[in-house]
């Protein structure tokens, strides 16, 4: 199987043009082991004109056909899978064992549920002496980050396709590997030329300059919400529609009469999976002040558990972080949540040889006026925060700029429910319950703005329209 490293553009490889390579390193040998080209402006130029050329045919190519042709997207993706999860797992430093069922399953699968989602849509409907009608929204830059590489894309890229749009896809610098691999699919696939693009290069340069054009009708973006806020800013000059999936504080509510075992194993699961890199990470235990000592210990037996090392050894749990400079940042983060006055329950090493690692990390009697229960971490730092009363656990777990995802543990559902219901967050699990791959994914505040997942995901790229009707249209058998 051919590894491409060119872009992608109106359905031919092509050399990049830019002045840059863009080197990847392994985060656990710290070696670079990839390079990839920048594109150039003009290239960008090219991607954009080859969607807006590829939008007419693209949109009025019947849904069963564009259904089609996303199912063997699918399909060639599939073959690709054990390639997906190797490069992933150097990118990004998941233990190759869950990369494989996390960072290729899971986004390989998705494909085939948009593609059953898409037939579920009312595409069209009478209301009076109108058809309402969704159409696609047009040329779609869907700008992706590096954490759960092939998810992300395939959140944007899969809905956009199948709702009609043509797309230019910018992903993450630090981790492109899978996106070029995305782009080999889709060429097996046989989409017409121009449908999908790929073009590779920094956010500042590339991003920005895809987020500007003028042939750009939606900007789909996740990542920060630094960058979100840049993009809409500048989406907001042209008016362009925009989806932002951003950061998150999620909170794990922990109420009295719950399993608490249960709640705290689940919640460092959660928040140590892909050590800390996941937006909706339960990164803030809330547990009842009585209770807060008790959580502390069992946080502190279990950690241990994630055991640092090489991504490719089955043993381990915990693999490094992205960069040095996100090492670098959590742990100033929680050298400052200590200075405030937090307690450090458990920071357990040995350290790996190389890579760059962080310990996984709890800490213990954090306030919620504390920048360690209001800031975006990014590793594996668990925050346990006590509370007094259920109203105020509430208040906390809703008290940051963020609302992305939260859990709840009762007695029973019943009471996590009632709790459950009062969250400002986009998705709240109950008791364990798993994540749901077809229910709504998307945040509050700063968040974000839209929603992707299921139908929800591909309703995001469709704009209602409606035409009026002399009554004696709808007379005509
Ligand atoms: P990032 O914002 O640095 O980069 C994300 C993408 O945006 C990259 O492709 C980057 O090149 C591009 N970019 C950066 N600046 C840009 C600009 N000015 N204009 C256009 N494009 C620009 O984020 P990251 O470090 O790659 O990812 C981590 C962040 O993503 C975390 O904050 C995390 O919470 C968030 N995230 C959110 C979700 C979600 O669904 N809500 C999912 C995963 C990650």
């Amino acid at each position: 199987m051919k590894f491409h490293r060119d872009l992608y553009i109106a359905g031919a490889w092509r050399a990049a043009t830019g002045s840059t390579d863009l080197p990847v390193t392994d985060c656990y040998t710290e070696q670079v082991f990839a390079s990839y080209r920048s594109a150039s402006r003009s290239d960008v130029d090219a991607a954009v004109q080859a969607a807006r050329a590829a939008f007419d045919g693209w949109s009025a190519t019947p849904l069963a056909e564009r259904i089609a042709a996303v199912r063997r997207v699918a399909a060639a993706l599939r073959e690709r899978s054990d390639a997906i999860a190797r490069v992933i797992s150097r990118e990004v430093g998941m233990p190759a064992r869950l990369s494989a069922r996390i960072q290729a399953g899971a986004p390989v699968a998705a494909w085939d549920l948009y593609a059953e989602q898409a037939a579920r849509i009312e595409w069209e409907q009478r209301i009076g002496h109108s058809l309402v009608q969704q159409v696609p929204v047009g040329v779609v830059a869907c700008i992706t980050p590096w954490n759960y590489p092939l998810h992300q894309i395939t959140g944007k890229v899969a809905p956009a396709l199948l709702a009609g749009c043509t797309v230019v896809l910018k992903p993450s610098e630090l981790a492109p590997s899978s996106a070029f691999l995305l782009a080999e699919a889709i060429a097996q696939a046989g989409l017409p030329p121009g449908v999908f693009n790929l073009v590779h290069g920094s956010g500042p340069e590339i991003g920005e300059a895809l987020v500007t054009h003028r042939d750009v009708d939606m900007v789909s973006f996740t990542g920060s919400t630094r960058a979100g806020r840049r993009i809409a800013s500048l989406a907001a000059q042209e008016i362009k529609r925009l989806a932002l999936e951003l950061g998150g504080k999620s909170a794990a509510v922990v109420l009295p009469g719950a399993d608490l075992a249960a709640a705290v194993k689940a919640t460092l699961g959660s928040c140590f999976l892909n050590s800390g890199q996941t937006c909706s990470a339960t990164t803030r235990l809330l547990v009842a002040r009585d209770h807060a000592r008790q959580a502390e210990q069992l946080a502190a037996d279990l950690a241990p558990a994630w055991a640092m090392g090489d991504p490719a050894d089955p043993a381990t749990r915990l693999g490094p972080l992205i960069s040095p400079v996100q090492r670098d940042k959590v742990r100033d983060m929680v050298h400052a949540a200590i200075a405030e006055g937090a307690e450090l329950v458990t920071h357990d090493g040995p350290l790996p040889p190389h890579g760059f690692f962080y310990p996984p990390t709890v800490l213990g009697q954090v306030t919620p006026q504390m920048a360690s229960a209001r800031e975006e971490v990014f590793g594996p730092v668990l925050a346990i925060i006590p509370y007094d009363d259920i109203d105020g656990a509430v208040a906390i777990a809703n008290g940051t700029d963020y609302g992305l995802a939260a859990t709840v543990w009762g007695e029973t559902p019943q009471a996590a429910l009632a709790v459950a219901r009062r969250l400002r967050a986009g998705q709240v699990d109950v008791n364990g319950a798993p994540f749901n791959p077809l229910a709504p994914f998307g945040g509050f505040k700063r968040s974000g703005i839209g929603r992707e997942n299921g139908r929800f995901g591909i309703e995001e790229f469709l704009e209602p329209v409606s035409v009026q009707l002399p009554s004696s249209f709808f007379d005509t058998p």
